[in-house]
């Protein structure tokens, strides 16, 4: 089955989570495949070959997807994380969740000026988290070769608050 399928099958939606009409979508069953990532990882490395240099992945559950494609592509891994978590001088850029408002960070060198690096999380939704994901990436005066996501969530604007990057969703729920 196409990476897609797979994910649809494993996808769980929990409604009003967490709050009144938001429906959560949960890919605990998705890590949980044996296999499943590797091939989901290799479908990712295939379609966008040396295109890059530098994995940055999102906490916490970009994490996952992130470290699977370092692995597999044999490129550096690099963690943008939640306030307070890095030591030393950051880069930071404020978002807007599809609820709630956050803020991810990177090290300040990092990421090497120049580098193409590839932006990594679980999902796309409102598009707020990547786009302060690929801020942080050109605060650091490198470049976005793509973003990269499990499951993309149609309809909440975030293909196209990030139409100016190449976008790699493995899954699309409509
Ligand atoms: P966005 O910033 O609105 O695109 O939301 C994406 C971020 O919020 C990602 O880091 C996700 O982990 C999280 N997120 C938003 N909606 C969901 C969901 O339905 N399931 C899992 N994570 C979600």
């Amino acid at each position: 089955a196409s990476p897609s399928d797979r994910i649809a099958a494993l996808l769980t939606s929990f409604p009003d989570c967490p709050e009144p009409g938001v429906v959560f979508r949960d890919l605990a069953g998705v890590y949980a495949e044996p296999g499943l990532l590797a091939q989901l990882a290799g479908h990712v490395t295939r379609h966008l070959g040396a295109g890059f240099d530098r994995i940055l992945a999102v906490e916490s559950r970009g994490f996952v997807l992130g470290s699977a494609l370092a692995v597999l592509a044999g490129v550096p891994l690099t963690l943008a994380r939640k306030p307070g978590k890095l030591p030393g001088p950051v880069y930071e850029a404020a978002y807007d969740l599809e609820y709630g408002s956050d803020r991810l960070e990177l090290q300040k060198g990092a990421i090497a000026p120049g580098e193409r690096v590839l932006c990594v999380d679980d999902v796309l939704a409102t598009g707020g988290t990547l786009s302060a994901a690929a801020a942080l990436v050109e605060a650091g005066g490198a470049e976005v070769a793509g973003l990269a996501v499990v499951v993309a969530l149609a309809g909440l604007g975030g293909r196209e608050r990030l139409s100016g990057h190449p976008l790699l969703a493995l899954h699309e729920v409509t």
